[in-house]
């Protein structure tokens, strides 16, 4: 990792108190940026780090969004309010989102369930704050540095990864996985709109960047890129298996057991205290609602049924 005034600094978003889990990355210069902010329960652990990085009020250039689920969005109303020289950088299917919250608050209450509460909502953001931005749309930093924002789709139909070309480095949010500290990676595919195929072209997008690091949103960078992103796809793969294999009845009991067999969390996962933490914050649960979500999207509305409507089981 780059070392020096110029290094991007991860941040620990903290979420509930907890290190760890959700972080941001913020990029030095004339016109800094930090990319994800961690949900809106985060927001006063963010501006703080921020200002012992030494960013005033008015110096937050850019909030820079891989993607508009509330772990990643959540703080980015109330930062905009305290950095209020900041813009708001997003894909262009999440722009509606920020300028008006509620549905996209209300559907992540009805995934995060019973946690939902640790989370938070999202401060709606005023329209000419947001920037919407296209594939291999640049950030600029300033003396040189910008930021591209590569579309990423899969995890999300509006996920972009983010690549510092001053030093390599890819901030992908949570298109390579998860990998908490001292763990092994496992992928997150919560609903509602993860796509494996998509997913899979990201992942080759993102290897063909050969980027020096890649930092993920949960958490922090991975300690070899290539063979990471490696990982993440043979597991994308896995899951695609497990979802066919639930086919055509693709509930979510059936994807606990179809993920068992083709990507144990235990093995892949390791640590103990990682598989906790997945199980806690109910991740792995989320991972079976959005893959059953997917495989019934493979199944063709109305293709004809040999047997008729009164096949039992359907
Ligand atoms: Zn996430």
């Amino acid at each position: 990792m780059a070392e020096g005034a110029g290094a991007l600094r991860l941040i620990d978003t903290l979420l509930g108190g907890e290190p760890g889990v959700i972080s941001g990355v913020f990029v030095p210069g004339p016109m800094p940026a930090i990319v994800d902010v961690g949900a809106q329960t985060s927001a006063e652990t963010v501006a703080n780090a921020l200002a012992e990085l030494g960013v005033g009020p008015n110096d937050l250039a850019w909030i820079v969004l891989t993607h508009v689920h509330l772990d990643h969005c959540g703080a980015s109303g109330d930062l905009a309010e305290r950095f209020p020289a900041a813009r708001v950088v997003v894909h262009r299917r999440g722009v509606r989102h920020l300028v008006d919250p509620a549905r996209l608050v209300s559907a992540s209450a009805a995934v995060y369930g019973p946690l939902a509460p640790l989370y938070g909502g999202l401060e709606p953001i005023r329209q000419e704050r947001v920037v919407e931005a296209p594939d291999g749309h640049h950030v600029d930093i300033g003396a040189g540095r910008r930021l591209r924002m590569v579309e990423t789709l899969g995890h999300a139909r509006h996920h972009m990864s983010v690549l510092d070309e001053e030093s390599g480095a890819v901030m992908a949010g949570d298109a390579l996985g998860v990998r908490f500290p001292g763990a092994g990676p496992y992928p997150a595919t919560p609903p509602p709109d993860i796509d494996i195929e998509r997913w899979l072209d990201s992942v080759d997008r993102l290897d063909e960047l050969e980027p020096t690091d890649v930092y993920l949103g949960h958490f922090g960078a991975v300690p070899e890129p290539r063979e990471h992103i490696g990982r993440c796809r043979e597991q994308l793969l896995a899951c695609a298996t497990a979802a066919r294999s639930t086919l055509p009845e693709p509930t979510p009991e059936r994807m606990a057991r179809a993920l068992e067999t083709e990507l144990p969390m235990e093995r892949e996962v390791g640590d103990p205290s990682a598989l906790e933490r997945w199980r806690r914050l109910r991740w792995d649960v989320a991972n079976h609602d959005g893959l059953a979500a997917w495989a019934g999207s493979l199944v063709p509305e109305s293709a004809p049924d040999p047997e008729g409507a009164a096949q039992p089981g359907r």
